[in-house]
């Protein structure tokens, strides 16, 4: 029987075939899962409809901008009309300025500051609330988020970034001390350097991409 029959879930974060969003969507269908799909913006509606579209012509795809409260909540609702419930949430979502992402961490703006925070962590808190009651009406459920190693040691050049990421990994844990108590679990996968969209913003990718491959254990 597969790990995930039967089970229902969302992901954010799905921008084309290289996204990490996609790789654990494509796992976790692959268990059994049925799976709805946000993205951002028009731009990447015809790449999410291709990818979600070979789960199926009817599966769910709504756009989400994670910044905007009206849109987190216009996901659940309609996830909650047409699943009724809600057992796994995929947040592997983040975004910090290209420049913000170069020289020094010293300069990085204001502005720069609070956009890094509010997609890369404050949304976890604000889809975690969403999804709650959902996973509640199921007696539990499983809230999985991506992030680096960047947000416990300084990595040159990922700067704002690894901030984000401290915050994010913070709120991973007060998230699980809330939510444990309704059997909801809340974890973090630090990813190593993955080539995607993403990643393409970080001066100095290539660096990391080299020292992981010369000093993990599997190179
Ligand atoms: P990706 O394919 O570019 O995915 C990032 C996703 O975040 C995209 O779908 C992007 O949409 C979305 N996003 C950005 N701002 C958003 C907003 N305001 N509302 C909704 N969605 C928004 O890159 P990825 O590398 O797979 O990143 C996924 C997660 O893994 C991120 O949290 C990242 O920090 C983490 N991670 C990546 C690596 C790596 O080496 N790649 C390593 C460790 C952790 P747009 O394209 O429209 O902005």
């Amino acid at each position: 029987m597969p790990l995930l029959a039967g089970k229902l879930g969302v992901v954010f974060g799905v921008a084309n075939k290289r996204s990490i969003a996609w790789t654990i969507a494509q796992a976790w269908a692959r268990e059994g899962a049925k799976l709805a799909f946000t993205y951002q913006g028009e731009r990447l509606k015809e790449n999410v409809e291709e990818l979600a579209g070979t789960f199926g012509a009817d599966t769910l795809i709504l756009p989400c901008d994670v910044t905007k409260d009206r849109e987190i909540a216009g996901v659940f609702r309609t996830v909650s009309e047409k699943f009724g419930k809600l057992h796994l949430l995929l947040h592997s979502v983040a975004f910090a300025p290209k420049d913000a992402l170069e020289g020094e961490f010293v300069n990085t703006s204001r502005e720069a500051f609070g956009m890094a925070h509010d997609v890369s962590a404050y949304s976890l808190v604000a889809c975690a609330r969403a999804a709650e009651p959902l996973m509640e009406a199921r007696a539990g459920g499983s809230i999985v988020t991506m992030t680096y190693l960047g947000g416990e040691r300084a990595v040159p050049h990922y700067n704002v970034m690894g901030v984000a990421k401290a915050t994010l990994d913070s709120s991973v844990k007060y998230l699980a001390w809330d939510l444990g108590q309704k059997d909801i679990r809340i974890n973090a996968v630090s990813a190593g350097p993955v080539r995607t969209l993403a990643a393409r913003s970080i001066a100095g990718f290539p660096t990391m991409e080299e020292i992981v491959e010369q000093r993990s254990p599997l190179h």
